[in-house]
């Protein structure tokens, strides 16, 4: 089966009249081939659940019972694909929404950082099949329990690439608001170049150090199923840039990117190099926390670690509990 995924991000399903387009879009699409959409939430909307949780129970998010939280924050990406296919169902197309457990997304039981484990394609080929156009929530799964699972935050991409996979499709396309990929963010850096390609592994070094416009956890699994990824803008007719398997020798700088709101943490003891203890239990509290250590470094006295800062104070209060107070 000719298949395309098309996956929308939160910007471009934020209204009515983005929703217009983007239906425009996949109709233009369906004339050639068999068309799956991935939708994030609209706009701010998974902020806005987050807060609306905090503000409800008085707790900061990662204070609040993981399960549940999941199980809200899975209701934004429901509404922008509720909506969507509500709309090319008014245009007069077959179209059909599906939940992530719908679509088949098996995942481990981690809430909020879950892992696509499988996925079980057989219903959205079913409706493929009929001539459904398939509109599958984003950033969302379900554990073997039955339990909703999140993929973690900007997760729809993964969803995406991982269902270009599972599908065998054969245009993974990613839409957002930006063009394509840049030499640097274009927010910043006002001459910075569009790529035309670039490859899996300069993606993914460049986003897991900040560059916003593909999921490091996407990037990773295009690579490992060779899933050539087009990134382009929703808004502007560009051909965009894509993220493939490249096999050039040559010395050209692709990137330069920066990450922000990260706070360093610097625990201080003596003979940290081979504190063996320690080290295992920071990485424990990371992995129970959720926290991604985007650099580490080791000294004879210290560790310097680098995470979110939003995730900081959380980290600071579990390594002190673990590593001074309980000792
Ligand atoms: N809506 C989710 C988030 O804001 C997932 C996504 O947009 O990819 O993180
Ligand atoms: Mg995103």
């Amino acid at each position: 089966m000719n298949i395309t995924v098309q996956k929308y991000g939160g910007s471009s399903v934020e209204n009515k009249e983005k929703l217009e387009l983007i239906c425009n879009k996949i109709i233009n699409e369906r004339k050639n081939s068999n068309v799956v959409v991935v939708v994030s939430a609209q706009g701010k909307t998974t902020n806005n659940l987050i807060s609306k949780a905090e503000n409800y129970t008085s707790l900061k998010s990662y204070d609040i019972d993981k399960r549940n939280l999941d199980f809200l924050l899975a209701t934004g990406e429901m509404q922008s694909a509720s909506l969507l296919a509500l709309m090319l169902n008014a245009k007069g197309h077959k179209a059909i929404c599906l939940t992530g457990f719908q679509a088949g997304i098996i995942t481990s039981c981690e809430y909020g950082n879950a892992k696509i484990i499988d996925i079980v394609t057989s219903n959205i080929t079913k409706y493929l099949e009929d001539d459904y156009i398939v509109i599958v929530t984003g950033f969302q799964g379900v554990d073997k329990l039955g339990n909703i699972t999140t993929l973690g935050r900007g997760g729809s991409d993964l969803s995406a690439v991982a269902l270009s996979a599972a599908l065998n499709a054969k245009k993974c396309e990613i839409f957002s608001d930006i063009d394509g990929i840049y030499s640097a963010d274009p927010k910043i850096i006002t001459n910075a170049k569009l790529l035309d390609n670039i490859s899996f592994d300069e993606m993914l070094e460049a986003s897991s150090a900040g560059a916003k416009v593909l999921h490091n956890r996407s990037v990773n699994l295009a690579k490992k199923y060779n899933i050539k990824i087009c990134a382009k803008s929703t808004f502007k007719n560009s051909k965009g840039s894509k993220v493939e398997k490249r096999i050039k020798e040559d010395l050209d700088i692709h990137f330069i990117t920066k990450k922000d709101d990260v706070s360093k943490i610097c625990i201080v003891g003596p003979m940290m190099l081979s504190n063996r203890e320690a080290i295992s239990k920071i990485f424990k509290i990371a992995s129970e926390e959720n926290i991604e250590i985007y650099m580490i470094s080791f000294s004879e006295l210290a560790i310097n670690i680098i995470v979110d800062t939003q995730k900081s104070q959380n980290f600071m209060t579990k390594l002190h509990e673990n590593l001074i107070e309980k000792n």
